[in-house]
């Protein structure tokens, strides 16, 4: 057995055929939230989140601009107050309810 199965195409970036993580995996579409990429999606390996050594990363989205860094920004962490505030609110109702 000496022949290896694995060789790479020349051309991988056709425009279509979704990319696959060194490990084998398909790459999963994902958004960032991070304060330099808000709502910027990327490309990453599933198992990205799972610790493993997984470094596939790719950006699918242009470099957003400033201004639209600072108002998406502004919106997710009003969006995050938000969830918060329902959460307390749904935590309260469903204590009272148990109640009865
Ligand atoms: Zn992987």
């Amino acid at each position: 057995m000496s022949s290896s199965s694995y060789h790479s195409s020349s051309s991988s970036t056709g425009g279509h055929g979704w990319p696959n993580c060194k490990c084998g995996s398909k790459a999963v579409m994902e958004t960032s939230w991070t304060d330099d990429n808000p709502g910027r999606r990327f490309l990453g390996c599933r198992h990205f989140r799972e610790g493993r050594k997984c470094k596939f990363f790719e950006w699918v989205d242009d470099e957003i601009c400033k201004r639209g860094k600072a108002v998406i920004i502004a919106l997710r962490n009003e969006n995050i107050k938000l969830k918060l505030k329902m959460k307390q609110c749904t935590s309260i109702t469903l204590s009272s309810v148990s109640l009865l």
